[in-house]
C-alpha cells in the first residue's frame, strides 16, 4: 500500500470518526432507501387510485348514457309536437321517471320549452360537440362547480336531455386540475366534459401504440376508456402534484427511525474500533515484550513422505498464557499497519533460529506469509537481503506467500514479487481458489507455486459442489507449469487421492502441526516423522 493511503487510513482510523461515517453512511443509506420505498408505495397507490377512479367513472357514464338515450328515444317515440301541456308533462314525467336525467328540452322553429322552466336548460344552446347520426352530444356545458346545473346533454331530432355535474362526480371526487375529457376525431380533438381544458395531446406520440388504461407522465396520470362508439374515446386527467406532500409524510415517519437505527449502527462501530484500537495498543506491547513467537508447520513430499520445507507461523501468546488466534490479530495489524513490524520479527526469527539448519540442508527451504502492504513496496526485498546475507542463508531457501487478496494493485505487486524472484525466492499463491484469480490471471503473475485452500481439500471425496474445485486447480496448475502444495490435510485418504491427482508437496495435521524452531530441527535433521507420531503445535 502506498505511504499516502497508509496515512489516509490511519487518519480516518478514529474511533469518533469512524463512528460519525459510519453512522452518517447509514443514515443516508436508510433515508434513500426509505425515499425509494415510500415513493413507490405513493406511486402506487396513486396508480391504484386512479384506476378505480377510472372504472367508478366508465360504469356511471354508461348508465347515464343509457338512460338519455333510452329518454330521447321515448320522447321522439310519442308524437308530440309543438310546446303543449300535453308536451310539458312529457318532458317533466320524463325527467321524473329518469334519476339521471336533469332536465328534458323541446326546441322547433319556433317554440322552445323545458321540464325545468324559468332554468336557462338548453336556451343557449351552441352548435353540438359531437354530431353522430342518430344522437348529438354537447359537453361541458357549464363550466361552474355547481351540482345542480346540466353538464352534459344529449339530443336526437327535436328533444334534448341532460345530466347534471353532480350525476358525474358523485362517484369520483375529481382532484383538483384533473379533467374528464371526450377525444375525437381520432385522438386529434378534446373537449372537457368536467374540469378546466387541458393540453392536448397529452403525450407527444398520442394516441399511444399500447392498449393499457393507464398511462404515466412527468406530471400527469392519464386513464383511457375504451367506450363501444368508435367515434369517441374518454379521457382522465390528473396532475400528479398531490405526491410531494403525501411523501413528506410518510418521511417523516420513517426519519426517527433511520434516524435511531444509523445512531445504533454508530454506537457500535464505535465500540468496535475502540476494541480493535485497544487490540491494536495490546500487540504493540506484545511486539516490545517478546509475547509473540514464530513455529513452523512442514511442509512434505506426498510421495517420499520427507520433510522439504515449513511454513512461518506467527503466534501470540499472552502473559496469563491465552493464545490469540492470528486469524483475529493479523488482519487488525495489515489495518494497522503493523503487519510489517510483524513480518519483520518473523524473518528475523526464523534466520536467527534456523539459519544453521538452513545452511547445512540447503534443499530446505522456510516460506513466509506476507500481507498487501510487504507486497505493495520494494521494502521487503531489501530486509530480507540483509538478514540473508547476515546469516549467509541461500534467497532460494526463502519463500514467500501471498493470497489472491492481497494482490490489490496487481501491476505494482507484479514488479515487487518479480524483482523477489529475481535474486532467487519463491513465490507462492497462498489459499488458492477462495479469491478471484483466473487463469488467464493467473498466467500474468510471477509465482512457482499454488497452495489449495483447506477448504477444497476438505471437500475431496465427498460429493459437495467444491469436490471438484481441487482436481480442476491442479491441472490448471499444471498445464501451467507450477508446482502445488496442498495444504489443511488431515486424513491418509486425502494424501493418497492428492497424490493420485499428481500433487506432490503437502502440509496439515495428518503430517505435523505446527512446530517450535528446536522440534522442527530435529524432524529435519532425523528425516522422519518423530517418533512415528504427529507433531503437536507447540507455541
Ligand atoms: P494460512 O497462511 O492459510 O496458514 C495455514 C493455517 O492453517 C495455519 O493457521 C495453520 O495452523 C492451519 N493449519 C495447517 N494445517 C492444518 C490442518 O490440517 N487442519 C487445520 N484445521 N488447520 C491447519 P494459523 O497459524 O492459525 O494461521 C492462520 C492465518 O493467519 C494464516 O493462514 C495466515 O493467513 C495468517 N498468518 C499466520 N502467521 C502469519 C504471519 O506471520 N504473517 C502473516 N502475514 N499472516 C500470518
Ligand atoms: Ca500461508
Ligand atoms: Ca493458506
Amino acid at each position: 500500500m502506498s505511504p499516502a493511503f497508509l496515512r489516509i487510513r490511519s487518519a480516518i482510523y478514529r474511533p469518533w470518526l469512524m463512528a460519525m461515517l459510519a453512522a452518517a453512511a447509514c443514515a443516508a443509506l436508510l433515508l434513500s432507501a426509505s425515499f425509494g420505498l415510500v415513493m413507490h408505495q405513493v406511486q402506487q397507490t396513486e396508480i391504484e387510485q386512479m384506476n378505480a377512479r377510472g372504472e367508478r367513472f366508465l360504469d356511471r357514464l354508461e348508465q347515464i348514457f343509457g338512460q338519455l338515450r333510452e329518454s330521447v328515444d321515448g320522447l321522439n317515440g310519442q308524437g308530440l309536437q309543438g310546446c303543449s301541456p300535453a308536451m310539458i308533462s312529457a318532458l317533466q314525467q320524463v325527467e321524473f321517471d329518469n334519476r339521471f336525467v336533469y332536465d328534458a328540452v323541446y326546441t322547433d322553429d319556433q317554440q322552445r320549452c323545458s321540464s325545468r322552466p324559468g332554468e336557462p336548460g338548453a336556451s343557449e344552446l351552441r352548435d353540438p360537440d359531437i354530431k353522430g347520426p342518430t344522437y348529438s352530444y354537447w359537453l361541458n356545458t357549464t363550466t361552474q362547480p355547481d351540482d345542480n346545473l346540466a353538464a352534459l346533454r344529449l339530443g336526437r331530432g327535436a328533444f334534448t336531455v341532460s345530466t347534471s355535474r353532480g350525476h358525474l362526480t358523485d362517484v369520483v371526487d375529481l382532484t383538483p386540475g384533473g379533467s374528464l375529457l371526450v377525444v375525437l376525431d381520432k385522438g386529434k380533438r378534446a373537449v372537457p366534459v368536467l374540469g378546466p381544458v387541458q393540453a392536448w395531446p397529452p403525450t407527444s406520440d398520442w394516441p399511444p401504440p399500447s392498449q393499457q388504461a393507464l398511462l404515466i407522465t412527468r406530471d400527469s396520470l392519464i386513464y383511457r376508456m375504451f367506450t363501444k362508439s368508435p367515434d369517441y374515446q374518454l379521457v382522465l386527467i390528473a396532475p400528479r402534484t398531490s405526491l410531494l406532500p403525501k411523501m413528506n409524510a410518510a418521511l417523516w415517519a420513517l426519519f426517527p427511525g433511520s434516524l435511531v437505527l444509523a445512531g445504533f449502527v454508530g454506537w457500535m462501530v464505535l465500540l468496535l474500533v475502540r476494541e480493535r484500537r485497544s487490540l491494536s495498543a495490546e500487540l504493540q506491547g506484545a511486539l516490545r515484550r517478546g509475547e509473540l513467537k514464530v513455529l513452523y508447520q512442514p511442509i512434505f513430499d506426498l510421495n517420499s513422505r520427507r520433510c522439504v520445507g515449513a511454513e512461518a507461523l506467527v503466534r501470540w501468546r499472552r502473559p496469563d498464557g491465552t493464545l490469540t488466534s492470528p486469524d483475529l490479530f493479523i488482519p487488525m495489524a495489515e489495518n494497522t499497519g503493523q503487519i510489517r513490524e510483524i513480518t519483520d520479527f518473523v524473518l528475523q526469527q526464523l534466520l536467527e533460529q534456523l539459519g544453521q539448519l538452513l545452511r547445512a540442508n540447503p534443499h530446505i527451504y522456510v516460506s513466509v506469509n506476507l500481507a498487501a502492504c510487504d507486497v505493495m513496496v520494494p521494502r521487503i526485498g531489501r530486509v530480507v537481503a540483509r538478514l540473508l546475507a547476515q546469516h549467509r542463508v541461500a534467497a532460494h531457501q526463502i519463500a514467500f506467500e501471498v493470497t489472491e487478496r492481497g494482490l490489490i494493485d496487481v501491476v505494482v505487486a507484479r514488479d515487487n514479487l518479480q524483482a523477489l524472484r529475481d535474486v532467487g525466492h519463491q513465490v507462492l499463491i497462498d489459499d488458492f481458489g477462495t479469491g478471484y484469480c483466473s487463469l488467464a490471471y493467473l498466467q500474468t503473475l510471477p509465482v512457482d507455486c499454488l497452495k489449495i485452500d483447506k477448504a477444497f481439500i476438505d471437500a475431496l471425496g465427498h460429493d459437495a459442489a467444491s469436490s471438484g474445485v481441487a482436481p480442476h486447480i491442479i491441472r490448471m496448475a499444471h498445464a501451467l507449469q507450477l508446482r502445488v502444495i496442498a495444504e489443511g490435510i488431515e486424513l491418509e485418504a486425502q494424501a493418497l487421492l492428492l497424490t493420485s491427482e499428481g500433487v506432490h508437496y503437502g502440509q496439515g495435521w495428518l503430517f505435523a502441526h505446527p512446530l517450535n524452531a528446536r522440534q522442527f530441527m530435529e524432524l529435519v535433521t532425523r528425516g522422519r516423522r518423530l517418533n512415528g507420531r504427529r507433531l503437536d503445535d507447540e507455541a
